[in-house]
């Protein structure tokens, strides 16, 4: 076979550890997929050398990453293809495609291809065979987020450093390959393992420790090196965090295809999205049951549900990021959280509405301690004075709830 018979490689950028399902379930429709290696000081340092300053910080750190990509000495850009999900919708993540390509051209790497699906259309058409990928990607996406809750739920209390994250990681590296191998039943016993290292694992947990709700951009909120390792800060704050999950996000793309096909008066294609989320909702079922009795709310709330919270406040014809950070902060205050991050990227735009509706939100919410952390990449200038702050307003906050 010639070279240029051969399939090209995709990359995916590394927003966080969901990303590696994708690269797996591409490897299991034949088709090779590498991640790039997470964001460093380096790779930053290149993408704001391509950005003109105004851009979200996302962008920034893809930008960079897919720099650093070109120039590896074996990179190929006629064999190379980024996968890079966009939209059109009412915010700046529509036009990425547009700069990743513009930064393509202008460094002469014309051949190297940029594809992925859209959220317009809750991600269809994605692959050779799309219905396979979907499920391999969804059934992965929800065993990882599964995962990071237990982790989230277990680490503050481990009594051995460490423990929970190396269970994580053995369980991580176990979801990506059952999900290469076809997903399914596999996926299902590494969930049944998962259950039963995270039950073992030596904890103290006499004091329960103020659950803190992180919301807001989906991107930093989930990658660790944007948003200075959020989580883990909460933690050593003695926080326990309950992270907003990525599949929130694909839930919501089906609510808002649902709701523009109501809008355009197309009864089929909403009749096939409604059949889309049940089946969705029942992988979810299928995959969070091991591990439910370990979790407070191991189940996700339906989008529609969140979008009755946001209602009072906003109108959900507006639609963007921001009405699940804010239909979810309700959500969060009602299964008890002494306080709420919202994480934004500086100047984004969805982050911004969050942080301007948040104080009519506190005032239904008997004042729940809040926290907007604008990420800027400029190493986060008071976070930590912040943060302690914030973790002692939400330390008063459970205690006066407990009188
Ligand atoms: S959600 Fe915010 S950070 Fe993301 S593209 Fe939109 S404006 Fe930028």
């Amino acid at each position: 076979m010639s070279i240029s018979a051969l399939p090209k490689t995709y990359y995916f950028p590394f927003m966080c550890d969901h990303a590696l399902i994708l690269a797996a379930a591409f490897r299991a429709e034949g088709q090779p997929a590498v991640m790039l290696p997470p964001s460093t000081d380096e790779t930053l340092a290149l993408g704001l050398a391509q950005c003109g300053g105004r851009e979200c910080a996302p962008c920034v750190l893809i930008s960079g990453d897919l720099v650093c990509l070109t120039r590896q000495p074996d990179f190929d850009p006629a064999r190379a293809v980024l996968f890079m999900v966009t939209s059109s919708g009412s915010c700046r993540f529509g036009q990425y495609v547009t700069l990743l390509r513009y930064t393509l051209d202008r460094l002469g790497l014309q051949e190297m291809e940029i594809t992925g699906p859209t959220v317009n259309d809750a991600y269809q058409g994605l692959g050779k065979n799309p219905l396979r990928m979907r499920r391999l990607i969804w059934e992965g996406a929800v065993a990882v987020d599964l995962l990071q809750k237990l982790l989230h739920r277990y680490r503050p209390y481990e009594r051995e450093p460490g423990a929970a994250d190396a269970i994580y990681q053995h369980c991580l590296e176990e979801v990506v390959a059952a999900t290469e191998a076809g997903g399914g039943r596999a996926l299902v016993t590494v969930m049944e393992q998962a259950a039963r290292a995270f039950e073992e694992l030596p904890a103290e947990r006499r004091q329960r420790r103020p659950l803190i709700g992180i919301v807001g951009e989906i991107y930093l909120r989930h990658n660790r090196y944007g948003n200075l390792d959020l989580v883990r800060r909460v933690e050593a704050l003695g926080g326990e965090v309950d992270l907003a999950p990525i599949i929130e996000w694909l839930y919501y793309a089906n609510w808002r295809y649902d709701d523009t096909c109501r809008v355009r008066g197309q009864p089929l294609a909403r009749a096939r999205m409604a059949l889309v989320d049940r089946y969705q909702r029942l992988l979810e079922r299928r995959l969070a049951r091991p591990v439910a009795h370990l979790l407070d709310h191991p189940y996700e709330t339906p989008v529609a549900r969140l979008m009755r919270y946001v209602e009072p406040y906003y109108s959900t014809d507006l639609g963007n990021e921001c009405l699940l950070s804010m239909g979810k902060t309700v959500e969060l205050a009602r299964h008890g959280v002494c306080g709420v991050i919202n994480v934004m990227p500086f100047s984004c735009m969805p982050g911004i509405i969050t942080a301007a509706i948040a104080p009519r939100l506190r005032l239904d919410l008997d004042q729940l301690p809040w926290l907007d952390i604008a990420f800027d990449a400029q190493g986060g200038t008071n976070l930590t004075t912040r943060l302690e702050a914030f973790m002692y307003q939400a330390a008063e906050f459970q205690a006066r709830r407990g009188a």
